[in-house]
């Protein structure tokens, strides 16, 4: 079997290990960008009554009408722009990459970024160019990135608005160069958009070649995995060709819908995670030895002293919380932690940890 395995799998498969999440029962849960809050009893048994209505013995609505529409007045989504559902942005990224893919044909972002551009560039067969963004506070180099550009005639081009796992946000003009360059598609990652007051969406039809593309997971519904992609319907009708019909399932669509229709349970607790991420990044900054970057994200990039990353992360997990250790994750993120805005209570407990070691 094993010489069929090697014969078979495309090498670049076999080179990877799987999408690895850590196990987190009983643990403090800093690793992962969710909201932590849950919701009040009266909202959940409005939702579980109306769950009982859905349809599972028939398939989805193809293209998710109801939700589309209670998107589009949720998010305030330009009407002239078309909507396009995903399971999770991560489906709507491998969408994307479907849609262009051709031998020789790249995807191109800045590093650190999210990694998962470049994982389904490479499971389409497409080539990945990261230009690195600058050492000192993550902005993007310019000059660098239209030089990259320039070479490698990137058919697409991933944006994240803020950026994961830095969680800064990137100059706007930056932003704006980049898309007037670029031969392909620029795609502005707003996953983090309930977190910062700024979007890209209000400037869709500017440019023919930007697309915008959001997810409710970082709000409070990573559960139901829920993406979405918004632009000109001329793009979107293309994209939607090779999505896999009934990708958004019925308890998805339904839930959704619910939840969008009482956003504000959803915004009072982004807000709250706001409040939090300013309190988390003062306690991190009183501490002498840590270095934490300004976020608008729903975390904080952290510098630690030289080689004690692994230590921290270890410490942390066994006092019972669980961040993301990226030491090793990329150059530019030597001795960086990340760490995911949590409860009041739970912020004070990793402080705590801190702390005790920083004595
Ligand atoms: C979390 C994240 C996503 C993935 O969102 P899903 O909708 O949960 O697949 C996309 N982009 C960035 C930058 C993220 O951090």
């Amino acid at each position: 079997m094993k010489e069929l395995i090697d014969r078979l799998v495309r090498p670049e498969i076999r080179a990877l290990n799987a999408y690895h999440v850590p196990e987190a029962a009983g643990l403090i849960k800093l690793d992962a960008m969710e909201n932590p809050y849950v919701w009040p009893e009266s909202l959940k048994t409005a939702w579980l009554d109306e769950l009982r209505d859905v349809a599972l013995n028939r398939y989805p609505d193809p293209t998710g009408r109801a939700l589309q529409e209670t998107l589009r007045e949720a998010m305030g989504i330009p009407s002239d722009m078309g909507l396009l559902l995903g399971n999770g942005s991560d489906e709507l990224i491998q969408m994307l990459a479907l849609t262009v893919a051709q031998a020789g044909r790249s995807i191109l972002s800045l590093d650190p970024g999210f990694v998962m551009y470049r994982m389904i560039g490479l499971f389409a067969g497409m080539d990945y160019v990261g230009v690195p963004l600058q050492a000192d506070d993550f902005s993007i180099d310019l000059p660098a990135t239209l030089d990259a550009i320039e070479r490698a005639q990137p058919a697409l081009i991933y944006l994240a608005y803020p950026n994961n796992p830095t969680g800064n946000r990137f100059d706007a003009d930056d932003m704006v160069r980049i898309i007037e360059a670029a031969p392909g598609l620029v795609i502005v990652d707003e996953a983090y958009s309930p977190f910062t007051d700024s979007s890209f969406l209000g400037l869709l039809g500017d440019w023919p070649n930007l697309l915008v593309m959001r997810t409710v997971s970082k709000m409070g519904l990573a559960g139901l995995r829920l993406g979405y992609l918004v632009g000109p319907p001329a793009w979107l009708n293309e994209i939607d060709k090779v999505r896999l019909p009934y990708n958004v399932n019925v308890l998805t669509q339904a839930s959704a819908t619910f939840a969008l229709r009482h956003k504000s349970v959803l915004d009072e607790q982004t807000h709250a995670i706001r409040v939090e991420r300013a309190h988390l990044f003062e306690s991190l900054t009183r501490i002498e030895t840590l270095h934490p970057y300004p976020s608008e994200a729903n975390f904080i990039l952290v510098r630690v002293p030289d080689g004690q990353a692994n230590s921290l992360f270890a410490r942390l997990k066994a006092r019972g919380i669980l961040i993301k250790n990226l030491h090793g994750a990329h150059p530019l993120l030597q001795d960086c932690l990340r760490i995911t805005v949590g409860l009041p209570e739970e912020n004070a407990a990793l402080i705590d940890v801190l702390n005790a070691r920083s004595n």
